[in-house]
Parts: C-alpha cells; sequence; structure tokens
C-alpha cells in the first residue's frame, strides 16, 4: 500500500490538535499492531502510521511538514543509498515514543523487547546560500557512519553464521545467584558474551573482528527543497549508525542554516530588497532596473510622488515553493545627494523659492517667532 498524506493516515483533520494526534495514534497503532494484526498488509500500515505520527506530533517536524507538503517533505529525506544493500526498511524515527509504548504494556505482555535495536541518529549541519533555499537544489555531502560489515554481510562472522551462545545458552541473560543474610536470590544480568543477543558468530570476521559493522565514508546527494528555512531538518533514511545485526540503520538528519544574503533578505516566503533613488525621481516618478536573486532584469516602475521606504511588490520573485511563490519586495530609499553640480543647485534654489522655504526666509521666520514671544 502507498504511504499517503500522513493526516490521511491518521484518519484526522489538518487542524487536529496534540490531543486528537494522539488519541487517533493510540487507536490505529492497538489496531495494526503486528503482534495482534494478522490481516495482510498490517505491518506495513502500523510503519505508516508510526511514521505518520512521529512528524505530526512534532511541533517542528509538523511545521515544516506542513510547510513543503508531502511530496517534498519526503522526497527530500530519500536519500540514494547505494551500498549496504538489504538494510532498509523500518525506520520511523522512535523518539518520543516513551508515553506510547508504556501505554502497550499491559496488553501485550511486554515491556519494549530485548530484541535487536535499530542504530542511533545522527545530526549534522549544512550551511546552504539564499539561492539553494529559495530555488531548491542538490548538494553532494560525506557521511562517516558505521554500517553492516560487508565482508560479513553484517553477522561478525566470516562463515556468514551465527551461532547459540555458550555461555548464556541462547538466552542473552546470565542468572547469578546471591546469598545474603536475607536469603539466596537471583539476579539476571545480560550477557557480556553476546551482548543479551544470545548468538555469537561462529567464526570472527577478521575485517570487524565480529563486530558485525564497519566505519564507512559514503558520498550522499541530498535534496534541498525550494522553501527550506534554517532550523528544518532532511532525514536520511538508514544513514544513522548501525543498529543490531537484523535491525535497521539509524536515520541521518541534516539541519539546515541559511546564510546571510548581501543584497536580499527573506521573509517568509518573500524576499525584499533595496533600491535608492534620488529625490528627483521620487517626485517625477521612473523607471529603475532591479536583478532578481535569480539574477533576471526586471524593470521597476516608480510612481510620482513615491515616498521614502515605501516597499513595491514584483510578484513570483520571491521563494519558489511550488504551487505558490513567493514576491519581491523593493523598498525604496531616496538618497539626498551629498555633492551637486552648480547647475542643479541652481535648480533646488528655485524650487525652495517656489515653496517659499528659501534659507534666508526660514531664519527670519525663526527670528520673527521667537522674537514675539
Ligand atoms: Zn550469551
Ligand atoms: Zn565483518
Amino acid at each position: 500500500m502507498a504511504a499517503g498524506d500522513y493526516y490521511e493516515i491518521l484518519g484526522i483533520p489538518r487542524t487536529a490538535d496534540e490531543k486528537e494526534i494522539k488519541k487517533a495514534y493510540r487507536n490505529l497503532a492497538r489496531k495494526y499492531h503486528p503482534d495482534v494484526c494478522k490481516e495482510a498488509g498490517a505491518e506495513e500500515r502500523f510503519k505508516n502510521i508510526n511514521e505518520a505520527y512521529s512528524i505530526l506530533s512534532d511541533a517542528q517536524k509538523r511545521a515544516q511538514y506542513d510547510h513543503l507538503g508531502h511530496e517534498s517533505y519526503t522526497s527530500a529525506s530519500k536519500g540514494s543509498y547505494s551500498g549496504g544493500g538489504g538494510y532498509g526498511g523500518f525506520s520511523a524515527d522512535f523518539s518520543g515514543f516513551g508515553d506510547i509504548f508504556d501505554f502497550f504494556g499491559g496488553g501485550f505482555g511486554g515491556q519494549r523487547q530485548a530484541g535487536p535495536r535499530p542504530g542511533s541518529d545522527l545530526l549534522m549541519n549544512l550551511w546552504i546560500t539564499l539561492e539553494d533555499a529559495v530555488f531548491g537544489s542538490e548538494r553532494e555531502i560525506e557521511v562517516s557512519h558505521s554500517e553492516p560489515c560487508q565482508t560479513c554481510e553484517g553477522t561478525g562472522s566470516s562463515t556468514k553464521k551465527r551461532v547459540s551462545c555458550p555461555r548464556c545458552g541462547g538466552s542473552g541473560q546470565l542468572r547469578q545467584m546471591s546469598q545474603s543474610v536475607f536469603g539466596q536470590f537471583v539476579r539476571m544480568t545480560t550477557c557480556p558474551e553476546c551482548r543479551g543477543l544470545g548468538k555469537i558468530p561462529e567464526t570472527r570476521c577478521p575485517d570487524c573482528r565480529g563486530a558485525g559493522i564497519s566505519q564507512v565514508k559514503r558520498k550522499v546527494t541530498v535534496r534541498i527543497p525550494a522553501g527550506i528555512d534554517t532550523g528544518m531538518r532532511l532525514r536520511l533514511e538508514g544513514y544513522g549508525e548501525a543498529g543490531d545485526i537484523g535491525a535497521p540503520n539509524g536515520d541521518l538528519f541534516i539541519e539546515v542554516s541559511v546564510r546571510p544574503h548581501d543584497r536580499f533578505a527573506r521573509h517568509g516566503d518573500n524576499l525584499e530588497t533595496v533600491a535608492e533613488i534620488t529625490p528627483a525621481q521620487a517626485v517625477m516618478g521612473s523607471e529603475i532596473e532591479i536583478e532578481t536573486l535569480e539574477k533576471k532584469k526586471v524593470v521597476l516602475t516608480i510612481p510620482s510622488g513615491i515616498q521614502h521606504d515605501t516597499a513595491l511588490k514584483i510578484p513570483g520573485e520571491g521563494v519558489r515553493r511550488r504551487g505558490r511563490p513567493g514576491d519581491l519586495l523593493v523598498r525604496v530609499k531616496v538618497r539626498i545627494p551629498r555633492q551637486i553640480t552648480p547647475e542643479v543647485k541652481d535648480l533646488y534654489e528655485k524650487i525652495l523659492e517656489m515653496e517659499g522655504s528659501r534659507t534666508g526666509q526660514k531664519k527670519g521666520f525663526f527670528s520673527g517667532f521667537m522674537g514675539k514671544g
């Protein structure tokens, strides 16, 4: 079954609050939990439910999801995983699941199972340009993480076989009898030989020394969706650390930071830039050329009588988010010339005369005013 919109998966409206999300998740997770539901496709469904919940229950991730839309959000987090082979699959984000799984505690006869655990997630920071954030792009990054060892296919054994641990007899637990003044008691500890897995490599793999994992560097192409902003995270499934044998790798989260631009500032989906005009242009109106972030030349009409600090809009030249691109706002600053030619000075002199606000008269006005009192 194809995974649809996260809200559809949980069967809730887009306006659902935290409580409704949690409630819908609990009901569905209980219904489709692989331990109880034997229906075909239940496992897949359970995965999708978990994935939807992990995003929508996290305010930051939900905001990002709502902002980018399902397709952009999910495609941004799909890396082209070249190596490893066969270790993809289930990788829902388990952070913040504690209270939900406590809830399952009674009903399914078990706390969190001591089975193979998925690998931990990694977080890295990525600086991108404003152009990348506005138009979207692709970036190649190098990821250093652990993966199942290729020589032994993650088994830790050069024969690729694992045998029952002789120390704990395959249970993964050791019973230690202790005698105290209160009597005899049994203490269960995790078997140090097999680290609780119950199985050990038949013959130690020389490459990973039996650990089943190796540290590798990989080049990954990250798709940066248009509209991304500082603080948003992209998820690369399976690029975290290796998990226990048979469990999936963790994920790599890439937190994006957008470098400030020297000509453009971003406000949501709009971009803003500054254009300087002369007092004459402000009074009479004019046409000026603006270079957009995309380096496109656009002619902007300045209406006569424009006031200093007014913003004029060039539609569609903002953040190129699918469906609804933002605008480019051009903030007009009237720049007063510091040095003018005698000819221009004469013209200003004339304007002053006509306005009746000549320097001499102004002075007279003030002294007269002061004198009255
Ligand atoms: Zn053992
Ligand atoms: Zn190995």
